[in-house]
């Protein structure tokens, strides 16, 4: 028997059965494209009249489009569809003191992209980030532009859509939607950067099967989404998932969100810069993508700094698989591109002695940091369709016809 929240009863009206197999069909022919009618009544089990209405609607709105003509050996020529690739959303990737502005299509394909300076103005920051939107633009004149979706180095919350935790961002209160959609005219979607990426993951790469995923973002701060029994889990007012700012040592480092010996500051990037200054103090200030290339070329202490952070990422780890038990586990970050040295230190210190049952699978997260932004771009493309966690829930249980 499934567990009823009473306090939040919505009956699945024939409209709700209708929305979610329309984005049953949108979802199979993203996986699947090019296909034909016959083909997504095959492998969704809906009816062709169905079928076809369905896809009749998404052709409409330009979701999907007409494609070549299958000629199979026997019967009718089918018609073929697939995505249509001239729906293209603007994706924002925000770090503390830059941006990158980029078009993303429907298929996640990088069309352009553009680095933004950010300072600790943000109505200056947002002008900048604007005038990049609106120099993109022309490039793209048979595209239609959905919207902009943005990923933050902090929490959103749902209902207002406010950015209400950003330790790293160093901003006043600002509402950054509002002032993106007066000057651009477009809708604007914001979320937490590890949500983003984990968007990006469920949206166009997939793990079959696998319904309780952790993903952990290591860059200026330590960000955590996490995909829990088929559903992204938000929280009280979008909260959810602040491991980062769990803390392993009170008496530790000052961390940016005010308190001291957060999980951050041990494992962030900024947290190996310092480890590199403490190891070898004569050194000039790196960044992190320095670190890693003096560790390549056999720095020993840039070596050394990197494996204790990758030390203290799995420490952390270790908290998450005893709470959330996932099955999978995807670090994103920079620190994916040398996957192979530092993968196995965080793998052998987040699994030793843990409890009893199965170690998740710790993995790199596919792209990087093209996934925030394809996963801002998923952001824009959830519009009017049900959301990810209940087209996630619902996926193998199809919803009757009507
Ligand atoms: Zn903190």
């Amino acid at each position: 028997m499934s567990n009823i929240d009473l306090a939040d009863v919505q009956l699945a009206s024939s409209e709700t059965a209708r929305r979610i197999n329309r984005d049953i069909v949108l979802e199979l022919t993203r996986a699947n494209q090019p296909l034909s009618r016959a083909d997504l009544s095959r492998s969704s089990g809906l009816q062709k009249s169905t079928v076809s209405q369905i896809v009749e609607q998404l052709i409409q709105e330009k979701w999907v489009c007409e494609g070549a003509l299958a000629l199979p050996p026997r019967g009718r020529p089918s018609t073929l569809l697939k995505l249509n690739e001239d729906l293209v959303a603007i994706a924002v990737d925000i770090h503390p003191k830059q941006a990158t502005v980029a078009t993303v299509d429907l298929n996640g394909r990088l069309l352009s992209r553009s680095i933004v300076p950010l300072t600790s103005d943000p109505l200056a920051s947002t002008k900048l980030m604007t005038e990049c939107m609106l120099r993109i633009l022309p490039a793209l004149p048979r595209k239609s532009i959905e919207g902009i979706g943005i990923s933050l180095p902090g929490r959103v919350d749902p209902k207002t859509q406010r950015l209400i935790f950003a330790p790293n961002m160093h901003w006043p209160e600002f509402d950054l939607k509002k002032e993106i959609e007066e000057t651009m005219g477009l809708p604007v979607k914001m979320e937490n950067a590890a949500t983003t990426c984990m968007l990006a993951e469920l949206t166009f790469n997939r793990i079959p099967g696998v319904r309780d995923i952790v993903l952990v973002t290591v860059s200026e701060g330590v960000g955590t989404s996490v995909f829990a029994n088929g559903h992204l889990i938000t929280g009280n007012r979008g909260m959810a998932g602040e491991f980062g700012h769990a803390s392993l040592d009170p008496s530790g480092h000052l961390c940016s969100c005010g308190r001291r010996g957060c999980w951050e500051t041990f494992a962030s990037c900024g947290a190996a810069i310092r480890y590199y200054q403490e190891l070898s103090p004569k050194s000039r200030t790196v960044a992190f993508h320095e670190l890693l290339q003096l560790a390549e070329e056999g720095d020993r202490y840039a070596a050394q700094a990197l494996e204790k952070q990758a030390l203290y990422i799995g420490r952390g780890l270790r908290l998450i698989i005893a709470g959330l038990a996932p099955s999978v586990i995807l670090i994103a970050g920079e620190i994916t591109s040398v996957w192979g040295r530092f993968g196995p230190i965080i793998e052998k210190e987040a699994t030793e002695d843990t409890l009893g049952g199965e170690f998740p699978r710790i993995l790199p997260s596919h792209e990087g940091e093209i996934a925030r932004l394809r996963g801002a771009a998923a952001l824009v493309f959830q519009r009017g369709g049900v959301r990810e966690e209940e087209l996630e829930s619902n996926r193998g249980s199809r919803q009757p016809e009507g």
